[in-house]
């Protein structure tokens, strides 16, 4: 466990503190805290792997605070994390959609099954419901 008092020293200069930057990220991204505490974590380790976060901000924002390029870092990172977690939350929207569809598929599969052997006309001749969700699931596959 390492001490992030210590690893922030170098961005203290300006009177900036730790929970001030992490409550600063919280404010201004309004990202979950989970995120928010990942973008800081992994800033941190960074700059306990000696990486220095220096004057001018890369960001081109121009302030000139000691620990604005930190901050900026974590922001940026925060905003990362948070596209990709939106990213696989919508990937498993859609693959439950999928499984959703197959799962009536089948089910109307085994439908028409039974109405063919009583000599009825299947399913998806007669009705426009059925038709229409093979025909978004083959759209989809
Ligand atoms: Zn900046």
């Amino acid at each position: 466990m390492f001490n992030y008092n210590k690893l922030y020293n170098k961005y203290s200069g300006d009177g900036a503190t730790l929970d001030g930057t992490v409550n600063w990220l919280k404010k201004s991204t309004k990202l979950p805290s989970e995120v928010v505490e990942q973008a800081f974590h992994e800033i941190m380790m960074e700059v306990a792997d000696d990486k220095e976060f220096l004057l001018p901000c890369p960001c081109g924002c121009g302030m000139t605070n000691v620990h604005t390029p930190l901050e900026h870092a974590m922001r940026t990172r925060a905003i990362e994390i948070n596209q990709k977690a939106v990213a696989a939350y919508a990937k498993v929207l859609q693959d439950r959609e999928t499984e959703r569809m197959e799962n009536r598929l089948k089910m109307l599969k085994t439908i028409d099954k039974t109405m063919i052997k009583q000599n009825k006309k299947p399913l998806f001749e007669r009705s426009p419901v059925a038709r229409g969700i093979r025909g978004l699931f083959h759209k989809t596959a």
